[in-house]
């Protein structure tokens, strides 16, 4: 066998499909024969290679059977290799930014509807040189999302506990993106925003509201102490069918992120790219911070904050503003001193 087992060489598949956003059927695909390579074991994943029935097992099919026999008898480097060139990302001019960022406030687990465990997560965010991640699965009422209710929630942080005695000085934070309902209340238990370390508020439902309730709902939101990052703030979508901008007074929201100390996001997913470039000046005019976050579902989009620090690299946005420039402790002590209205 190569240096690589068949659960790694598609693992590494998963990864580099994830990064280059490749649909998500082709991906399951991939991370279903990784599982089920896992499941099974190196021995019995070589034996039935060579007795020839590794097509018969459902969940491998040409492509990641082709995978698995590249890394029993050799050809996987090359492979690997090539699918690496191909999805590579272009960091620009945003690279140095990239290197001063110590860590992401936005990403999702299996949780809710991420895919991938909090170890994989944490593990390719410090391969990638961060010192801390932040999770932040669903809040309970995005049920599409297999939001965390009260429970979840406190199992999930038992789980980051655990994991971060064995990850140490690599830091997982508590969070939650929570969902902004309405009335502009907060989708969990105060006490537990409370006791979250990070936590990002977006709005996700009734996304037509007219623009004046919509304001204040987000108002509402973002003048609350335990939200410290406003998530995605139009909601836009700008690949596929694509979806329009939310409505709102942004020079309402964003008076009151700069008044209430409110992380103002850069969300760096392809599909989203949000806030658009005009939006985010308006937002810098107010002396807004920011958050350079890749609201990463999977282990490969860890690396899209690359996206998101070539525009604020463009838009000539300081270090100083970027509250994930900051060391753990540091961002703990600014989410935890919030003015109050
Ligand atoms: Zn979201
Ligand atoms: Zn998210």
């Amino acid at each position: 066998m190569s240096t690589m087992s068949p659960a790694e060489a598609l693992d590494r598949v998963v990864y580099l499909l994830d990064r280059d956003l490749a649909e998500g059927r082709r991906v399951a695909a991939y991370a279903k024969a990784r599982d089920l390579a896992r499941e099974l074991g190196d021995d019995e994943v070589v034996r039935l290679h060579r007795a020839g029935e590794l097509l018969d097992q459902p969940g491998i099919g040409k492509s990641t059977g082709n995978v698995i026999a590249l890394a029993i008898d050799g050809g996987i480097d090359e492979h690997l290799a090539a699918l690496e060139a191909e999805t590579t990302l272009d960091v620009g001019e945003g690279a140095a930014l990239r290197a001063a960022l110590k860590g992401d406030c936005h990403s999702h687990t299996y949780w809710s509807d991420g895919g991938a465990s909090v170890t994989e997560m944490a593990t390719t965010a410090r391969g990638l040189g961060h010192e801390y991640l932040v999770i932040t699965d669903h809040s309970p009422r995005l049920t599409i999302a297999h939001g965390l209710n009260r429970e979840r929630l406190l199992q999930q942080l038992d789980e980051i506990e655990r994991v971060n005695e064995e990850l140490a000085p690599f830091r997982i934070l508590t969070g939650m993106e929570v969902d902004i309902l309405q009335d502009g209340s907060l989708d969990q238990d105060v006490d537990l925003l409370e006791r979250l370390d990070v936590v990002v508020a977006s709005v996700h439902s009734k996304l037509r509201m007219p623009e004046q309730e919509m304001t204040r709902r987000m108002v509402m939101a973002v003048a609350s102490p335990h939200v410290d990052i406003l998530g995605h703030c139009t909601g836009r979508k700008v690949m596929g069918s694509g979806r329009p901008q939310i409505q709102f007074d942004a020079d309402i929201v964003f008076a009151a992120c700069a008044r209430f100390d409110t992380a103002v996001e850069i969300n760096c997913r392809p599909e989203r790219q949000d806030p658009p470039e005009e939006l985010l000046a308006l937002a810098l005019g107010w002396e807004c911070k920011v958050s350079i976050d890749t609201d990463a579902h999977a282990p490969g989009q860890l690396e899209w904050q690359a996206y998101g620090c070539d525009k604020a690299s463009r838009m000539d946005i300081e270090p100083e503003r970027i509250v994930n420039t900051m060391s753990a402790d540091d961002l703990l002590t600014w989410a935890q001193n919030h003015p109050v209205l």
